[in-house]
């Protein structure tokens, strides 16, 4: 059976790119830069804000180093690219700022672009554990080759984030705790995992051990100084091989199982082919999160139905602001706003609430910021059937009572 190949390698003296350049030569990566004018999609962990110190995002001078391994081959464009954690339009760019990956962008003479500032389109899972589809960003279909940059953390929910996990940001802002409201537990959460890995999944991924972080994970927990570097094509094999280093247990981790079972990498250590340090002379033993459960264990038509309604945005143009442009209706993935030859003729876009799958690519491309969204979950809550259904029950409830005493 062809093994998976894990490089691991050390970073001495803090010298990052000598350490991804060599783990990168240990696994032949210069074999995946095989084609002229190739766009190249760089995939760090952004989550929030947060400087390299803190070890939250993937460390900038990780970045830097496989912007330059990926450079001597000449490729068409180098994009660095991911959609962080929080729901506001303008967060990616805050987290690309404060972490200092677009400074190490600039310096380097490549784009650093939020996904949710990019085309999006509908992806369909082929046999999906939960999602059927998911709204992202064209670049996932487009880019000739996806890297991806994880960054070794404890996760209060899912125990541990790196190689699967990190692709879960190719899902757009707000999308987001939509995604976890309707994979309510987490067993399916971590199986919309595995869809959106299986999508977007990485042709290369150079794990970021140089600050690892333990304990209250992915953005508040204890940085640790790991200085390592691993890199290797299938990305559960790496986590897996993280697992082993970090001292967890891999069965915890409930999304490896599920990504080997839909046959996206293996986690079994006999049949990956370490290259570089062995485990042994690397192992750290990391504090475990306290985990925190994905959210209420619903069940799954309940959980739909929160994720459908409760989390519902209302889409809202500003009369003021709106130019008449089209670009919102351009970039609708579903046909939920009023069409150019309407807007044309002066109407200000129209929103159909039904249609619309709040993907807020209208909200975050408009030119003239003219488009707004808000959630407004009381009155969602309020005006759903299980709210209407609530209301009902206390005022039957309070005739009762009304009429026995
Ligand atoms: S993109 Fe913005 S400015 Fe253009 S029509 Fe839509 S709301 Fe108006
Ligand atoms: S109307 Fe809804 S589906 Fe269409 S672009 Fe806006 S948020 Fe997305």
């Amino acid at each position: 059976m062809l093994k998976s190949i894990v490089a691991i390698q050390k970073i001495n003296n803090d010298d990052a790119k000598s350490a991804v350049f060599k783990a990168l030569n240990m696994i032949n990566a210069e074999k995946l830069m095989n084609k002229d004018n190739m766009l190249v999609v760089l995939k760090p962990n952004l989550l929030i804000g947060k400087p390299p110190e803190r070890a939250v995002c993937t460390h900038p001078e990780i970045v830097r180093s496989v912007i330059q391994w990926v450079k001597q081959f000449n490729p068409s464009k180098i994009i660095v690219c991911d959609s962080a954690g929080g729901q506001k339009p303008g967060v990616t760019e805050a987290a690309m700022r404060d972490s200092g990956i677009d400074k190490v962008c600039e310096e380097e003479g490549v784009e650093c672009i939020p996904f949710e500032k990019t085309e999006r389109i509908i992806y369909k899972v082929e046999n999906p554990l939960e999602l059927q589809e998911f709204s992202s960003s064209h670049l996932l279909k487009d880019a000739d080759l996806i890297i991806n940059l994880p960054k070794i953390k404890t996760h209060g929910q899912c125990k541990l984030t790196c190689c699967i996990k990190n692709m879960f940001g190719t899902v757009l802002l707000a999308n987001k705790p939509k995604t976890h409201a309707q994979a309510a537990t987490l067993d399916r959460f971590t199986s919309a995992l595995v869809d959106i890995y299986s999508v977007s999944k990485p042709q290369l991924t150079i794990i970021d051990g140089f600050y690892a972080m333990e304990g209250q994970g992915p953005s508040s927990g204890d940085p640790v100084k790991l200085d390592l570097i691993l890199a290797g094509y299938d990305g559960v094999a790496l986590d897996r091989t993280v697992c082993e280093i970090i001292g967890f247990n891999p069965n915890e981790i409930l999304y490896l199982a599920k990504a080997e079972q839909k046959n996206l990498g293996t986690t079994i250590l006999s049949q990956i082919k370490f290259i570089g340090e062995s485990i042994e002379n690397v192992k750290r033993k990391f504090k475990p999160p306290k985990i925190r459960p994905v959210s209420m264990p619903l069940p799954k038509w309940l959980a739909d139905y929160v994720g459908r309604t409760i989390f519902k945005a209302r889409v809202k143009f500003n009369r003021d602001k709106c130019r008449l442009c089209s670009t919102c209706w351009t970039n609708c993935p579903v046909g939920a706003i009023t069409p150019p030859e309407l807007i044309k003729k002066g109407n200000i876009p129209e929103w159909n609430k039904s249609k619309c799958i709040t993907c807020f690519c209208c909200v975050e491309l408009c030119p003239y910021e003219a488009v707004k969204f808000s959630i407004n979950y009381i009155k969602n809550a309020l005006f759903s059937w299980m709210g209407l259904g609530l209301v009902g029950f206390v005022v039957l409830l309070s005739l009762i009572i009304l009429w026995i005493i």
